[in-house]
């Protein structure tokens, strides 16, 4: 589960997983306010965010 980083929904499941060296990543898709954002965890902890911002691609939330 995630929090959105811009509007503070609860997201249950992540829409797509995968392992980027020692991460793992989560992609989740806001149902509230559409934001698409990536979590990145190493052994359950969450070490940052990426949101996906127009026109810039992926940035730190
Ligand atoms: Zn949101």
């Amino acid at each position: 589960m995630a929090k959105c980083p811009n509007c503070g929904a609860n997201i249950q499941e992540p829409s797509k997983s995968w392992r980027y060296g020692v991460f793992n990543v989560d992609a989740y898709t806001c149902g509230r306010c559409g934001l698409r954002f990536r979590e990145y965890t190493r052994e359950r902890k969450c070490i940052f965010i990426l949101k996906l911002e127009k026109g810039k691609g992926f940035v730190k939330a």
